[in-house]
């Protein structure tokens, strides 16, 4: 069986710590590689290389830093293949999804190789007689990224483009269910010119992060994955005197108003519940339609379900994979044999005909569901759509806002003024008009509010760029026989 070790200063170093996990093939439930689990040794090995690579790759200039990543540029898009088979082999996603995946990651990338215009600081000649104030933006040193199995290229790719251009060099902690993709961009890392050292991949689990966490040598902990582990990271790592940014899970609303055009609605609702089988942070989970077109917008997304291909990824066609595990293909299942009991309808029931190899489940629809049911409450995270019927525009805000996440959320209307009032009154982070992935292009900055973040910063983008950068102000004067006397004031300008 294939095996998956670390990558550490430039090459795959087998770990010894005598633990791993198992990478499935979601598609057939077969076991398809091991995954090294690293100590707290090889941790600390790749933590020394990556402290040890930062002061060259620090003062390396912004041009060579920025052709590094041009070249990472070329190497991704000529390799996206590749990066999406790798993702679609272990993840499942089918593999026009996994090249958006890669295509959505690589736009990181070109963001970042603009590194030396967004480093450049503020200047302000004559702040007093003869002074001049400027800032300047310094790496931080060995940052972290610790990453979840939905998007194994892209998310990687939000953190260390930013974090690399920015002169830090970085540790990766990939999902041990599907780290494939990691390590063939660490290849192309190299490829492209990246000193040894800089970007370093250590596998694993708790154990990994844990130490990730306290090592005194790493300065920042970029997070994706699920709330709960997102709350422990950022109180961990704060705890530890390190700058977080842990981007939890999420329960996005899509709001459907009387005027908005319902087959537009259906066919966004459809794309964005069972798209990548539900196992999209972004991914709409709750259709809050208006009481007076409710029965025509079900009915136009039940018609559309049964048209849905599911299937391997490997079988050219098919629309949507498994999901990520058996384990995880179970407790999906458990929402949908509990909707009739909590009181909600089950229109489309996913369980049914689903594929029998793998960790297939068709889409599911459900609809009255409400607060207090789990399929209401919880992320479900796989290919389930609730529907929640409202009285109008407010009630749905009222749901929204009241609750425990906000990640992302849609409006569907023709009406600007309440599309408009909408982005004002939602306590969201990303928000879509008649769109329903808002997935923020790379030069702005993607986050949720809520429980969807704990931090202050979001990721990539300018926000991402702030985060992998400490700002030092400078006050300067030079030697000037006009302007030097004694004075014991504090300094004053007026
Ligand atoms: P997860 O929280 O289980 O795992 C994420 C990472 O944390 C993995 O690398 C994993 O090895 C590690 N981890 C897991 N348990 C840990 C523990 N007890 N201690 C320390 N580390 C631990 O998430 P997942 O299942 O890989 O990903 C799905 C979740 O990620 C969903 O909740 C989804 O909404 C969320 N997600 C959020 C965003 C976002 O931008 N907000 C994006 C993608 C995914």
């Amino acid at each position: 069986m294939n095996r998956i070790s670390h990558w550490i200063d430039g090459q795959v170093v087998e770990s010894s710590s005598g633990r791993s996990g198992t990478v499935w093939n979601p598609a057939t439930g077969e076991r398809a590689a091991s995954v090294d689990f690293a100590s707290v040794d090889e941790v600390d090995r790749a933590v020394a290389v990556a402290k040890a690579a930062f002061p060259a790759w620090r003062a390396t200039n912004l041009s060579r830093r920025a052709e590094v990543l041009f070249h990472l540029r070329e190497l991704v898009s000529a390799n996206r293949k590749e990066i999406a088979s790798l993702v679609s082999a272990e993840h499942g996603k089918v593999l026009g999804d996994a090249l958006g995946e890669v295509a959505r990651g690589l736009e990181n990338i070109e963001f970042a190789c603009g590194i030396p215009q967004l480093l450049k600081g503020d200047y302000s000649e004559q702040a007093s007689t003869g002074i001049d104030v400027y800032s300047i933006k310094q790496p931080l040193g060995v940052v972290a990224g610790i990453t979840p199995f939905n998007f194994p290229a892209m998310v990687p790719m939000w953190m260390f483009a930013n974090a690399l251009a920015c002169g830090n060099t970085f540790v990766l902690k990939p999902s041990e269910k599907d780290p494939s993709a990691a390590m063939f961009v660490a290849e192309l890392l190299k490829q492209a010119g990246l000193p040894d050292g800089c970007f370093n991949i250590v596998h694993g689990d708790k154990v990994a992060v844990d130490r990730l966490l306290e090592h005194p040598d790493v300065q920042a902990i970029s997070f994706v994955g699920s709330t709960p582990i997102a709350r422990y990271i950022y109180e961990t790592g704060t705890r530890n005197g390190k700058r977080v940014q842990a981007l939890g899970g999420a329960k996005n609303h899509m709001l459907v108003l009387p005027d908005a055009d319902l087959d537009m609605a259906a066919d966004a609702a459809v794309s964005a519940a069972y798209g990548s089988a539900g196992e999209r942070c972004m991914a709409i989970s709750v259709v809050l339609a208006s009481d007076g077109i409710a029965d025509e917008l079900v009915g136009k997304i039940k018609d559309r379900i049964p048209g849905i291909k599911v299937g391997p990824a490997s079988e050219a066609g098919n629309e949507m994979g498994p999901l990520i595990t058996g384990e995880h293909r179970d407790k999906v299942a458990g929402y949908v044999a509990n909707a009739e009991a909590e009181g909600a309808t089950l229109v489309v029931d996913g369980r049914e005909d689903a594929p029998a190899d793998g960790f297939f489940l068709k889409p599911s629809l459900i609809d009255n569901a409400a607060p207090g049911m789990k399929c209401y409450d919880e992320e479900i995270f796989g290919p389930v759509l609730t529907v929640t019927r409202i009285s109008g525009y407010q009630e749905g805000v009222d749901l929204i806002n009241a609750n425990q996440f906000g990640n992302g959320t849609a409006i569907f209307t023709r009406d600007g003024g309440a599309a408009r009032q909408f982005e004002y009154d939602i306590q969201v982070g990303m928000v879509g008009i008649n769109v329903p992935v808002p997935v923020p292009v790379s030069y702005y900055s993607f986050g949720g509010w809520k429980a969807s973040l704990f931090g202050d910063t979001h990721m990539y983008g300018p926000e991402g760029v702030n985060f992998y950068t400490r700002t030092k102000v400078v006050t300067r004067r030079w030697p000037d026989p006009r302007t030097s006397r004694i004075d014991l004031g504090f300094p004053q300008n007026r």
